[in-house]
């Protein structure tokens, strides 16, 4: 896998605000930030994203922003938190080291979710079979 700049941060080469640290992961604040305390997570294993990363180190990754989430919401008074994870290029992954966003949210920060559509009849009858065929 390509060095990127996260394997570079995990590896104190580019300077970073770290916010938490164990064994497999880190968690530092995201240098463009939505709000103010966005952070990323990252596995301290060099996987690209959700399609290749393994189910363990997944797990510790989860675990590490379940705690970030708490922390922001205690440190910053977070009235939410947005988890996002973008997975290639047409998802918006500019990084291609798995990381989680952990933003910070507030009843007045005027962000908008993005606009649901509606299903054609018969739509998502034949959307839902195709993604069953892909557990089969
Ligand atoms: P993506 O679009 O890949 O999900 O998000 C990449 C994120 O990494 C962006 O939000 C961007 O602001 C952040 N980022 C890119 N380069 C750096 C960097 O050198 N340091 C930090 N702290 N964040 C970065």
């Amino acid at each position: 896998m390509e060095d990127t700049i996260f394997s570079k941060i995990i590896r104190r080469e580019v300077p970073a605000q770290i916010v938490y640290e164990d064994e497999h992961t880190l968690a530092f604040l995201d240098a463009h930030p939505i709000n103010p305390g966005h952070t990323l997570v990252v596995p301290k294993k060099a996987v690209r994203n959700i399609f290749d990363v393994d189910p363990e180190t997944f797990s510790l990754t989860l675990e590490s922003v379940r705690k970030v989430a708490k922390a922001l919401q205690e440190a910053l008074s977070a009235d939410g938190i947005n988890i996002h994870i973008n997975n290639e290029a047409p998802a918006g992954q500019a990084v291609f080291h798995l990381h989680i966003h952990v933003i910070p949210r507030y009843v007045s920060d005027g962000f908008k979710h993005w606009q649901g559509r509606t299903y054609s009849s018969g739509e998502s009858e034949k959307i839902a079979d195709k993604i069953r065929q892909a557990f089969a």
